[in-house]
């Protein structure tokens, strides 16, 4: 039966997914999420039903448009892929408890949020905002924590993140800035502190990587949302045993 619910979930979140990239790709520009219907972007090409399932469409595919053959961006199967997994991740850390609406919440936005900094090298307030009041929302309620520890998480990780935006003068941007916020309310005190050091290592990691293949000039900024995003939700699932076996080892 476990098994079942693993595989609903994961279809349930590869289908979520899917809405999330047109989410994040057409909000920031003030677009509607129902109208104009899936289309290449390309040639302009309404896509047929068969073109529209998540993950399976594009690699039968093999990621291009079947009539004008514009390449079409790994993108969209990889945050539907990876919101499918996240789902059912935090279905088997939380389980059938209250929490997991907080968790799903913090991989939706953070899956969204990630798509438009993919797209737009920023994140939009327009996202951004509504998502802050609504987990803020949710904390209030549900807070396994304790609700100050996850307000003085969201005080910490903004605080601490505008500090490194102004001593480095545009090295980080605003938007990341207000996103740890968001993760204070998500992960506690100590899930930020340890999603600071996380994502730094991973957006290094990506940074470097980009570099070595040439797609990245040196000092050319890129997006550090999805890193942010990545470094939470693992320390959502898996941090609370880290901090543990820190301090049993100390
Ligand atoms: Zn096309």
């Amino acid at each position: 039966m476990i098994f079942c619910y693993d595989m609903f979930l994961m279809l349930f979140g590869v289908v979520f997914g899917s809405f999330y990239n047109v989410v994040g790709i057409r909000v920031p520009k003030g677009e509607s999420i129902v109208t104009p219907p899936s289309h290449c972007t390309s040639c302009g090409r309404r896509l047929a039903a068969w073109e529209l399932i998540p993950v399976l469409s594009w690699l039968l595919l093999r990621g291009k448009c079947r009539t004008c053959k514009a390449p079409v961006s790994f993108v969209y199967p990889l945050m539907e892929f990876l919101t499918g997994l996240f789902f059912v991740l935090v279905y088997l850390r939380i389980g059938l408890a209250w929490e997991l609406l907080a968790g799903l919440i913090g991989v939706s936005v953070f899956v969204i949020l990630s798509v438009s900094d993919i797209y737009y090298q920023r994140i939009p307030n327009v996202i951004l905002f509504p998502s802050i009041v609504l987990l803020t929302v949710v904390r209030v309620f549900i807070h396994p924590l304790g609700l100050i520890n996850y307000l003085l998480g969201a005080v910490i990780g903004f605080g601490v993140m505008l500090a490194i935006a102004v001593i480095s003068k545009g090295g980080m941007g605003y938007g990341d800035v207000k996103l740890f916020f968001f993760v204070g309310m998500y992960t506690g005190i100590a899930g930020t502190i340890l999603t600071l050091f996380l994502a730094s290592l991973i957006g290094s990691a990506i940074g470097l990587t980009m570099r070595g293949m040439g797609k990245l000039q040196p000092r050319q900024p890129f997006p550090f949302g999805p890193s942010i995003g990545l470094a939470a939700i693992f320390i959502y699932l898996y941090g609370s045993y880290w901090w543990m076996l820190y301090f049993h080892i100390l």
